[in-house]
Formats: structure tokens, C-alpha cells, sequence
């Protein structure tokens, strides 16, 4: 995660699909596995014809990770170079358009990993800046951390015990910005990690059903990496402010119907606003074109208007089961990594 040139920060989205290994209830009511990865970038749907060579109904992304492979891979390979790419903005003040905000996205049904996925990247990007910024005796750096919840389109702070939806302001200089939105000062790593567990507890208490909460809503962490040069006998120097989403979102079953078929949405069905316009702000983002990007048709994709697109670097990863039961929603999954590719 050196500046490596400046290219760098002009790549697409960094597209990964995950499989995890098939659960318990799986393996107890005979279910089987339909897909495989069979190397570092591509997975096969094992049930197809053809020889795997030239197989119609093998995948290429930009890596794949099978059952075995462990989410410290997941991150090394899919996710640190753009989690810590803010922190080249900081260092090499020559390149000084380089990146200073970055994602990194979970996607994918209910019970595919998301969160599992998401939680481990989370602790290994936060040991990870804090190692690099212990090292750094010329600069001096303040951290933020503030989180939350977006259930329904409503916005609510996972700092706090208030549960009311909290509004979002066009402010003319930062975007889109949620009002009264907690914004801790981190003292220490431990402390983090303290807010992030706070955060955990949070979203799953909120609701009376737990699974029905945390499948439908989206949960945005976000590390704010403030950084001045050190002055000796006083002065300001000028602060460079990076920023890190960590983004788990809803599980895509009740969206990806629609993406898929171009169905009507129905009256009354829980059709989740924010994942069907984060998909076609990617899907649009992808395309390379200077279109009309629709950001402000959900809170989602307001709020992390800055985060994508520009200069910003975006991972997704996305996360899928490898059993047949769950066939037409892993499809689905990956229509949604090769349209982000
Ligand atoms: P989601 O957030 O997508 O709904 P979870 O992350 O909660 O799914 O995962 C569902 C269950 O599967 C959890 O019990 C989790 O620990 C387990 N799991 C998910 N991915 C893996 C994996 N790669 N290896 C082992 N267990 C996993
Ligand atoms: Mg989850």
C-alpha cells in the first residue's frame, strides 16, 4: 500500500466474491454445494457442462476466495490496499490528489457472511492504522470514529442510546452530512474497539427481531484520520482529514429480485431503497461514464456520495453460500459483482 504511481487511484471498483463453507443445517438436510473456486480469480459453478478451461459457467472477478480461505486473506487480498489507501494522502504530500476516502462494502443474501466478513476486516484495518500512525514521529494524528444504522431510511446514531432518526444537511463544503451525529474522539486502539462492540450491541438491540433488523439494515462505521506535521516551538501546520467507510449492508435477497427481473416494485413490499440505488450508482460508476449518477435517491448513497466515485477507492466484497438451496440468490449475487466490475 505504497503510493505506487498515481495511477492507482483511477482503477474500478476492487470485486471479490467470497464462499463460505456450508453451515450445519446445510450439511444436515443433504443440501450440496454448487459452486467452487478453483483459483484465486475465478469460481465455477460445478453442476454446469464443459471442460473447466473454457467453461461457460466459470466467473472471473477480481479475486475469488473459497470455503478454506480465512477473512485475514479476504482483507490482505481484497481489501487493505484500498482501506489504507487514504493514509498515502497523508503520507506523500507530493501527491497530493491522491485518495483520501475509501470503502469497503460488504454484499450479499442473509446468512452469507456479511457481517462475519465485514467484523474481521473491520479489526484488521484498525490494527493496521494504528500501527502505521504509532510510526510516524513527524506528524501528528487525531482519530474520529462516528456509526450508523440505516433501517427503513431512517438514520440513526449507533452512538447513542436516542433512537430517533437524525437528518441529513447539504452542507456546502463537506456534502451530505448527518446532523447531530455522534463523532467520538478516539484516545487509544482499545477504545475503538470499545465503540465498535458498542455499535454491535446497538444494532441488534434495537429491534424486537433480531434477524429481521440486521437482514434489512444497512451499517456504516466510519474512521475519520486527522493528521498535521509536528511543529516544534508552536504554529499551525495544515490538517489533512482522510476517511474510511466500513460499510455491512442488508442482505440483497428482497433487492436483488428486482435487479435481476426488472420487476415493479410492489406496494408494501420491503423493497430496500438504499440497496437498489447503491447498485445502480455502481453499476453506473462502473460504466465509466459521466451520466447522471443517482445518489440522492437514497440516504445510503447520500451519505457516502463523496465515498464513491472521484477520487474515492471502493472494495466489495461479496459474500455468497455455496449450497444449491440457495441457487437463485447466489446467482443474483454475482450478477451484481460482474455489473460492479
Ligand atoms: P450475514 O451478515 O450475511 O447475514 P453472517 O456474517 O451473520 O451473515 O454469517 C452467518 C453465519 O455463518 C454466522 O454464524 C457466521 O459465523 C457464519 N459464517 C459466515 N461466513 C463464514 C466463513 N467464511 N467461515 C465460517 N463461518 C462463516
Ligand atoms: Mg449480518
Amino acid at each position: 500500500w505504497n503510493a505506487q504511481g498515481s495511477d492507482a487511484r483511477h482503477e474500478k471498483i476492487f470485486v471479490s466474491v467470497r464462499l463460505r463453507p456450508l453451515n450445519e443445517k446445510e450439511i444436515q438436510s443433504n443440501d450440496f454445494a454448487d459452486w467452487e473456486s478453483i483459483n484465486s480469480t475465478t469460481i465455477l459453478f460445478k453442476n454446469g457442462l464443459g471442460e473447466r478451461s473454457t467453461n461457460p459457467n466459470a466467473y472471473n472477478f477480481d479475486r475469488v476466495f473459497g470455503h478454506n480461505d480465512s477473512t485475514r486473506k479476504v482483507y490482505e487480498e481484497a481489501a487493505k490496499e484500498i482501506a489504507l489507501s487514504v493514509l498515502n494522502g497523508i503520507n506523500c504530500l507530493l501527491f497530493f490528489d491522491l485518495s483520501d476516502l475509501a470503502s469497503v462494502f460488504a454484499y450479499g443474501q442473509t446468512s452469507s457472511g456479511k457481517t462475519f466478513t465485514m467484523n474481521g476486516i473491520t479489526h484488521y484495518a484498525v490494527a493496521d492504522i494504528y500501527d502505521y500512525i504509532e510510526q510516524q514521529k513527524e506528524r501528528e494524528f487525531v482519530l474520529k470514529f462516528s456509526a450508523i444504522e440505516i433501517y427503513n431510511e431512517l438514520v440513526r446514531d449507533l452512538l447513542s442510546t436516542d433512537t430517533n432518526p437524525l437528518r441529513l444537511l447539504d452542507d456546502p463544503e463537506r456534502g451530505t452530512v448527518v446532523e447531530k451525529l455522534t463523532e467520538e474522539t478516539l484516545q487509544d486502539k482499545s477504545h475503538l474497539l470499545e465503540l465498535i462492540a458498542v455499535c454491535e450491541a446497538q444494532r441488534q438491540t434495537g429491534e424486537t427481531s433480531l434477524n429481521e433488523a440486521s437482514s434489512r439494515s444497512h451499517q456504516i462505521l466510519r474512521l475519520t484520520i486527522e493528521s498535521s506535521a509536528r511543529r516544534f516551538g508552536g504554529g499551525n501546520s495544515s490538517i489533512l482529514a482522510a476517511n474510511v467507510n466500513f460499510v455491512d449492508l442488508a442482505g440483497s435477497e428482497r433487492t436483488s429480485q428486482t435487479l435481476a427481473t426488472g420487476a415493479r416494485l410492489k406496494e408494501g413490499s420491503h423493497i430496500n431503497r438504499s440497496l437498489l440505488t447503491l447498485g445502480k450508482v455502481i453499476r453506473t460508476l462502473s460504466k465509466g461514464k459521466n451520466g447522471h449518477i443517482p445518489y440522492r435517491d437514497s440516504k445510503l448513497t447520500r451519505i457516502l456520495q463523496n465515498s464513491l466515485g472521484g477520487n474515492a477507492r471502493t472494495a466489495i466484497i461479496c459474500t455468497m453460500s455455496p449450497a444449491h438451496s440457495h441457487l437463485e440468490q447466489s446467482r443474483n449475487t454475482l450478477l451484481f459483482a460482474s455489473c460492479a466490475k
